[in-house]
């Protein structure tokens, strides 16, 4: 039965860029709204930024912004990120909109009438100087179990020990640095207690269902022995959010509005008639109870208790739909260790996209993520081994190898019919790749892929049995040829369409290459027959380690050239959980590093103080080497006169393969650049060079008679 269903993805806080951590979020619910609109569903497919919270006003302060500029900004460039990786949004919002309000507002009120409400004083940690309540996160100080320093107000990290922040030894305030002092103000709480026999009934009713996965349904039982405590949803002036209605200075907490942000996201979508199958009155249809509608949220571990407790009960306190189901998907590693700015692992999703394929990544979280909430590891080399073994070697190649035969010898034409046995070869494999439908459903990606990849070794060895290369060479073995290279081909086409959740752009290429749009599974299951395909274009193309290694330099970099994070992504105290809840393992990053790849204008121009402020000299070079462990560096040991010795690592071993015929020439670089820790030392300066980077890069000389050490002016 075809069904209806809002899905969404975890909405990305608007403080920081877009990383491959996020990207595994993005990817597993876009291959699912693919894989059920291939499957006959229709679905409505939302998101938007977070884009409220303490985190935010204080970052924006410190660019000197308002709060609704750095918003923008970061709007930008999570649309173009999310985009390029083929993430394919119905619409993309944002929390702090009109609609958001109102309908925050309404849920509030309902909220309020149903009785749900109540209001108490709360005793917080004060920033005297900043004049601000302090969430956890910005409040530091010696943990009371294990006496380390610098811990964070509501968790150790070195011991794990969770407690208040009041409790925290020698606290201060990552601020200002102003030690904290505790003051009282009114909050205002909904009374989860009213919801418990509804929330136990909702879980284990989703549970049987499908909706909820196991694991989480445990964790929150645990949850529930110490019975439900009010829930703390306003903050104090001055934040960055929706105010109360009626309430002056105080804030809806962050939490409040952001899930309300997927209704609003929707409604946006309604009535902006973009989708011909979604009218204004559908809102109503996917958000009231009782319509025979889905709404089916992905997220990450970390946010289990915002999904599956305070979501459920706010909605159900004002009277509106519960969630069909919530997804839950472990974390990214990488290399098998959490993604880590100073080895280069912590990647941005742009830095990721300058280097390498966006299906690439797809298809290797695809033949990861099962339908548990264990974490998902970016081995680096397995990545560039199964891209290239499967989607290059196994997938495409079958195209490449055929299809020009086809057209050299028969027109590009496909044969009219396949012989018995060349159609029941065809029909048992379409027939085996059916059970992908219910994986993809089931979020059990890994095994579809699986299916998938022992399909096309089938192909693989159909073809290599036929030899079409050597059919090719014999005139009377034309029909046989036909034949071969027609259910190859078929079986490009067959595998190409259960991949297509996956791979989308890549799919896309592959159908138009065979002439042909197929937009449902079923579509599979009927060979294309008397069929004229388009010349063969690569699809894919090997990813070579060098291209890897790049982009893990390049995050090194942007680690350079980052200013230093704000604070966590998601302010404000976490619920009272006894486990698990933990902060997610992500850390805001400045846009500093690689930013959208947009037409360049040239720089702004600088005065003549600004140029000087670069201390450029000439240099002559006394050593220099590979250095092990990198595809790209170069060690420099360089003569700078009146400065002495430097060491300087420069990125252009590709296009001076031979490093020790530099010996003896002069460079220029600059000297007063601050010495950079590397893996394999200190680099002390920049040597320059012209050119795009890669093997097109060559190193500035000066003319004859420049000594070490003289200023380049
Ligand atoms: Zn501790």
């Amino acid at each position: 039965m075809p069904r209806e269903i809002l899905v969404t993805s975890a909405l990305p806080y608007a403080n920081g860029r877009i990383h491959l951590g996020h990207i595994v979020e993005y990817v597993q619910s876009d291959i699912w709204v693919r894989a059920m609109r291939m499957a006959g569903h229709t679905v409505h497919y939302v998101c938007a930024d977070d884009a409220h919270g303490t985190s935010i006003m204080l970052r924006a302060e410190k660019e000197g912004i308002t709060p609704e500029a750095l918003i923008e900004g970061v709007w930008k460039e999570h649309t173009a990120d999310l985009r390029d990786f083929g993430v394919g949004f119905d619409h993309y919002s944002s929390t702090h909109t009109e609609a958001n309000r109102e309908l925050t507002y309404a849920i509030w009120r309902a909220l309020e009438a149903n009785g749900h409400v109540e209001s108490k004083p709360v005793k917080q940690l004060f920033d005297p100087e900043k004049q601000l309540f302090l969430p956890d996160r910005f409040i530091k100080g010696e943990c009371p179990v294990c006496h380390s320093k610098d811990q964070y107000g509501d968790a150790c990290e070195v011991c794990g020990s969770t407690y208040n922040p009041i409790d925290l030894i020698d606290p201060y305030s990552v601020v200002s640095g102003a030690k904290p002092v505790e003051k009282e103000s009114l909050h205002f709480f909904v009374k989860l207690a009213d919801f418990e026999a509804l929330l136990k009934g909702w879980l284990e009713d989703r549970r049987a269902a499908g909706g909820l996965q196991s694991e989480v349904v445990n964790k929150l039982k645990e949850w529930f022995a110490d019975g439900l405590r009010s829930w703390d949803v306003s903050r104090d002036a001055p934040y960055f959010g929706f105010e109360i209605p009626d309430q002056p200075g105080k804030y809806f907490y962050v939490w409040v509005d952001a899930p309300v942000g997927y209704f609003a996201a929707f409604k946006e979508l309604c009535e902006s008639g973009r989708k011909p199958d979604l009218k204004p009155a559908d809102f109503e249809r996917f958000t009231q109870p009782g319509h025979g509608t889905d709404m089916v949220h992905f997220i990450g571990k970390d946010i289990i208790y915002f999904h599956t407790l305070f979501w459920p009960a706010m909605l159900h306190g004002a009277g509106l739909r519960m969630p069909t189901a919530v997804n839950v998907h472990g974390f990214l590693t990488v290399d098998g260790a959490k993604m880590s700015k100073s080895r280069g692992t912590f990647v941005n999703a742009r830095t990721y996209l300058e280097h390498l394929d966006a299906d690439w990544l797809r298809y290797y979280l695809a033949s990861m993520l099962g339908p548990t909430l264990a974490d998902i590891d970016l081995d680096l080399k397995a990545f560039e081994e199964r891209v290239n073994s499967h989607l290059v070697g196994k997938w495409v190649n079958i195209a490449s190898r055929c299809a020009g035969f086809l057209h050299k010898l028969f027109d590009g034409r496909l044969a009219d019919a396949l012989p018995d046995a060349e159609r029941t070869r065809y029909d048992n494999a379409a027939k085996k790749l059916e059970a992908c439908s219910a994986l993809y459903e089931a979020r059990d990606y890994a095994a579809a892929m699986r299916l998938i990849i022992e399909v096309a070794d089938e192909a693989n060895a159909y073809v290599a049995e036929h030899a079409p290369w050597v059919l090719a060479k014999d005139e009377s073995k034309r029909a046989e040829l036909h034949v071969v290279l027609t259910l190859a081909l078929n079986y490009f086409r067959l595998l190409t369409i259960w991949l297509a959740p996956a791979v989308p752009a890549t799919a896309v290429c592959a159908f138009e290459f065979l002439g042909d749009a197929p937009t449902c599974f079923d579509a599979a299951r009927t060979p294309l027959l008397g069929h004229t395909i388009r010349p063969f274009k690569a699809l894919a193309t090997r990813i070579d380690p060098k291209q890897i290694a790049a982009m893990i330099e390049a995050s090194k970099e942007s680690l350079q050239a980052a200013v230093p994070a704000s604070s966590a992504p998601h302010p404000g105290p976490l619920p009272q959980a006894g486990e698990g809840a933990k902060p997610a393992s992500v850390a805001a990053q400045s846009p500093a590093s690689s930013g959208p790849r947009s037409p360049a204008p040239g720089p702004a121009t600088i005065s003549i103080d600004d140029f000087a402020r670069l201390d450029l000299r000439v240099a002559k070079v006394l050593a220099c080497e590979a250095v092990d462990g990198s595809d790209k560096l170069l060690r420099f040991e360089l003569d700078a006169g009146e400065l002495g010795k430097r060491q300087i690592f420069s990125g252009i071993k590709a296009a001076y393969p031979e490093p020790s015929k530099l010996v003896g020439r002069n460079v220029v670089f600059i000297a007063n650049l601050a010495p950079r820790k590397m893996r394999f030392g200190i680099s002390e300066g920049m040597i320059l060079s012209a050119g795009s980077g890669g093997g097109d890069l060559f190193l500035l000389d000066a003319d004859h008679g420049a000594v070490p050490g003289a200023t380049v002016k």
